[in-house]
């Protein structure tokens, strides 16, 4: 007999706020050059060794009351959401990457766009780990397809030509491609580096896991995002215009919204086409 459906969901939940644990380190150690796997957890304001009943995802946030057990330093809300959100994003994945093993890649681009979100608002920093961490999730997806004999859907033709490409491979040049031209043509119009070459590989990521179409409406939705929140700072006057916004969570944000709702962000765009045309009447 198959498991109850809500049993399937909290395993993927309960899951996701484990991997999000983990994620907090990443987070905290990776821009820092740190190893993320030693030494074991500690509080990082006294040190303190953490012990296993510390380390339950959620629940030792809140029954520890926010502090360190040693030393009574606060615990940032930080931690909680990050594990909170990846928990969230493991079950949406869940639900939109199929229910087999083809969640697994799913999961760990997921992860690493989480980390990437945060690092970058916390240090302008999109670590090559990441990055690469995101590639390997995407082969792997092309990978797992192939084994699922889904590999049909996976080969792009490139437009006026007979040359076929993996799935893997198109979307990776042209992410690659698309943000080396936008990096560009920034600098010539700024006259300083207005986009860092983190983004362009970060892209080079993303268009490798969505494959070239999804991969660009994605791109589309985060510049328009970035543009949005930017125009908006400005007028609040909270940022003035020469400051730098980091793209890198924005760009990872788009890419997450496409991962776990492809549909929506696809009507969305042909709808904001179509609604473009209709001011142009023939
Ligand atoms: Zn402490």
């Amino acid at each position: 007999m198959p498991l109850p459906r809500v049993v399937l969901y909290i395993w993927a939940f309960a899951l996701g706020t484990a991997v999000g644990s983990f994620l907090n380190v990443c987070i905290y150690r990776l821009p820092r050059d740190r190893s993320v796997v030693s030494p074991p957890s500690h509080c990082p304001q006294c040190g303190v060794r953490l012990r296993a009943i510390e380390l339950i995802p959620l629940v030792s946030f809140v029954a520890l009351g926010r502090k360190c057990r040693s030393c009574g330093g606060a615990i940032g809300w930080r931690y909680f959401a990050v594990e909170l959100i990846t928990g969230l994003v493991f079950l949406g994945a869940w639900e939109a990457c199929g229910r087999g093993i083809q969640v697994l890649p799913c999961w760990i681009f997921a992860s690493v766009i989480i980390a990437v979100v945060f690092t970058d608002l916390d240090h302008m920093i999109i670590p090559d780990s990441l990055v690469i961490a995101g590639v390997m999730a995407a082969v792997m997806s092309e990978g797992l397809a192939v084994l699922l004999g889904q590999a049909s859907l996976l080969s792009v033709t490139i437009p006026g030509t007979e040359v076929h490409l993996p799935r893997v491979v198109a979307g990776g040049v042209v992410g690659l491609v698309v943000f080396v031209l936008i990096r560009a043509f920034s600098q010539l119009l700024f006259r300083r580096e207005g986009m860092g070459l983190g983004d362009v590989k970060l892209a080079g990521a993303i268009g490798a896991m969505l494959g070239p179409g999804l991969a660009l409406l994605s791109f589309g939705l985060a510049i328009a995002a970035g543009a949005a929140l930017g125009v908006a700072l400005l007028v609040l006057r909270v940022r003035r215009r020469m400051e730098y916004l980091p793209f890198g969570p924005f760009l990872a944000g788009a890419a997450l919204v496409a991962l776990l709702a492809p549909e929506s962000i696809r009507a969305t765009s042909s709808s904001l086409y179509l609604g473009w045309l209709s001011l142009f009447p023939v």
